[in-house]
C-alpha cells in the first residue's frame, strides 16, 4: 500500500488538476493552494498511574478567506503533519461546495484512542484544548473544531467546557465547537449527518437516467446493491439509512477484523447487533467470511455501489484495477488516491468525490453553530404556528369536500417541523443543490470528472472571495 504520507500529494495533485478548468487568476490559485497556519504541539499528560506520556497533535487552519475556519479533529496512531494538512485543505473545498461560510481546518492527535481510559482521553482532550486558547487558535469566531475519526460527542462537551472555564461571559461560547451532546446545545441530526448526507447525495447522482444508463446502471437507488468498508459513525448510517430509507441492499461490508459477503443481502441493522454482540462481524449467518489478512478482498466484491468509509488511501494503485463497482461513494475523507483515480476513471467508474459526499456532516454543524449563536432551537417559534395553519386548511377541504381525512393522513398533513425534521431538510436541500451544481459544471466543462468539477467549484467560490475583499496590505 501506497505510504499514508502521499495523501497531501494526492490532494494537491487533485488541486493542480482542477485549478487548470477554474476561472482564476494564478496568484490566487497559489493561496488557496497553501495552508495558511500550522501549529504543531507537544504536551505531557499523566495516566492514572502516575506515568508521563508525551502527546503530539496539531491543529491545521487552511484558509482564512471565511471565518471561523473549521473541521474535525481526529484521534488516530497514524495522524501526521501532512495528514492533517490534506484533511484541512479538503474541509475548505468541502465547506465552499455545500456554501457552508467558512474556512477550512483540521485537527489531529497522535494516539490510538482505544488503547487510552477515558480519564486519559479527558486529560488529552482539555489539554488540547488549553493549547488552542492559550494561543487563541479556537472560538465561535476564529476557529471551530468537531467529531472527526475517533472521537464524538464525548470529547466535544469536553472541549466546550475546557473553553468556557476560560471564556466565562462570552455569550456565545457554545459555539466554539460543534457535535456536542444535545444536552450541552448540541443539535439533533448531528451524529447521523454524514452518514444521512452520503445518502442523500448517492440517491440524487442515482436520480439522473441518463448518467446511470452510462455506467450501465438503472435509474434509482431502490435494489442498488452495495458494499461498505467502515462500521463506524459515517459507514453505519451510510448503510442503514440506504437500507431504510433508499430501498438498497448491503452486500458487503469491511471492517478491521475481516470482511463479509451474501450477495442476497445482509441487514445492517441485525449485523450491528451481531458485532455488538459478538466483537467482530466474522461468521455472521449466511455470509462468506474472509478474515483479517483477506480483509482488502472488501474492495473488489461485486456491487453497484462501494461506499469506503474508514480512511484515506483505501483504493490504490494496487487494487483499483480489481474494483467492481460502478459507483464508489466517497464517505471518508481520500480514501482514493490519485494514481487509482486515473485507473478507475479508465474503467468508466463514477466517483462522488468526498468534498461534496461527506459534507453532510459539516453543514449539520453550520446549523448547529448557527442555533448556538441565535440561543433557540429551531421549529420553536413555527413548529405551532404551521401545525395550526395547515390544520386549518385539512378543515376546509374537510368541509368542502365532505370527506374525512384518516387520522394518519392528518397527522402527516399537519405535521409541523420540529428541530430534526429541520436539520434534515436542511442538509438534503444542501446535497442536492450541490450535486447540481457540480453536475451542471462536469456537463459544461466536458471531459472532466465529477471531483474535477467539485475542485472547480469550490476553487472559483473561495476564488471569488479572495477576489472581492482584496489582498490586505
Ligand atoms: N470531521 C467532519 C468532516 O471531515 C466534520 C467537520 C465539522 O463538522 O466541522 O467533514
Amino acid at each position: 500500500m501506497e505510504k499514508v504520507d502521499d495523501f497531501y500529494q494526492s490532494v494537491l495533485s487533485f488541486y493542480d488538476n482542477a485549478s487548470k478548468h477554474a476561472n482564476v487568476s494564478e496568484g490566487i490559485i497559489s493561496q488557496i493552494r497553501s495552508c495558511n497556519s500550522v501549529y504543531r504541539m507537544r504536551y505531557p499528560i499523566q495516566s492514572a498511574k502516575g506515568k508521563i506520556k508525551v502527546i503530539e497533535a496539531y491543529r491545521v487552519q487552511h484558509s482564512h478567506h471565511r471565518l471561523p475556519t473549521k473541521g474535525g479533529i481526529r484521534y488516530s496512531n497514524h495522524v501526521n503533519q501532512d495528514e492533517v494538512m490534506a484533511l484541512a485543505t479538503l474541509m475548505s473545498f468541502k465547506c465552499a461546495i455545500v456554501d457552508v461560510p467558512f474556512g477550512g481546518a483540521k485537527g489531529g492527535v497522535k494516539i490510538n484512542p482505544w488503547e487510552h481510559s477515558e480519564y486519559e482521553l479527558e486529560k488529552i482532550t482539555r489539554r488540547y484544548t488549553v493549547e488552542l486558547v492559550k494561543r487563541n487558535m479556537m472560538g465561535p469566531s476564529i476557529d471551530v473544531p468537531a467529531p472527526d475519526y475517533g472521537t464524538g460527542a464525548r470529547e466535544m462537551a469536553w472541549i466546550y467546557d475546557t473553553y468556557r472555564a476560560f471564556n466565562e461571559k462570552e455569550i456565545d461560547a457554545a459555539g466554539c465547537v460543534t457535535g456536542k451532546p444535545v444536552s450541552q446545545g448540541g443539535i439533533r441530526g448531528r451524529t447521523e449527518a454524514t452518514g444521512r448526507g452520503v445518502f442523500y447525495g448517492i440517491r440524487e447522482a442515482c436520480t439522473y437516467k441518463d448518467d446511470m444508463e452510462a455506467i450501465g446502471l438503472t435509474q434509482g437507488i431502490k435494489d442498488k446493491t452495495i458494499v461498505i468498508q467502515g462500521l463506524g459513525n459515517v459507514g453505519s448510517f451510510s448503510g442503514t439509512i440506504c437500507q431504510d430509507e433508499g430501498g438498497a441492499k448491503i452486500v458487503g461490508v469491511g471492517e478491521v477484523e475481516g470482511a463479509i459477503y451474501d450477495k442476497n443481502g445482509i441487514d445492517i441493522h441485525k449485523l450491528l447487533k451481531y458485532r455488538k454482540k459478538n466483537k467482530t462481524i466474522l461468521g455472521y449467518p449466511g455470509a462468506t467470511s474472509y478474515d483479517k489478512e483477506k480483509r482488502d478482498i472488501v474492495m473488489e466484491f461485486p456491487c453497484d455501489i462501494l461506499i469506503p468509509a474508514a480512511l484515506e488511501n483505501q483504493i490504490h494503485k494496487k487494487n483499483a484495477k480489481k474494483v467492481k463497482a460502478k459507483i464508489i461513494a466517497e464517505a471518508a475523507n481520500g480514501p482514493i488516491t490519485s494514481e487509482a483515480e486515473a485507473i478507475l476513471n479508465k474503467k468508466g467508474v463514477m466517483i462522488l468525490p468526498d468534498v461534496f459526499l461527506n459534507a453532510g456532516g459539516v453543514t449539520v454543524s453550520y446549523f448547529e453553530w448557527l442555533k448556538n449563536l441565535s440561543h433557540i432551537r429551531f421549529g420553536r417559534m413555527d413548529k405551532r404556528f404551521n401545525e395550526n395553519t395547515y390544520s386549518a386548511f385539512v378543515d376546509l377541504i374537510e368541509r368542502s369536500t365532505g370527506k374525512k381525512i384518516g387520522k394518519q393522513e392528518r397527522d402527516f398533513l399537519t405535521k409541523g417541523g420540529d428541530e430534526i425534521d429541520l436539520v434534515r431538510s436542511g442538509l438534503e436541500e444542501t446535497m442536492i443543490t450541490a450535486y447540481t451544481a457540480i453536475r451542471a459544471i462536469k456537463k459544461r466543462k466536458k471531459n472532466i470528472d465529477l471531483r474535477t468539477a467539485a475542485f472547480v467549484n469550490a476553487i472559483e467560490k473561495i476564488g471569488s472571495d479572495y477576489s472581492t475583499m482584496g489582498i490586505f496590505p
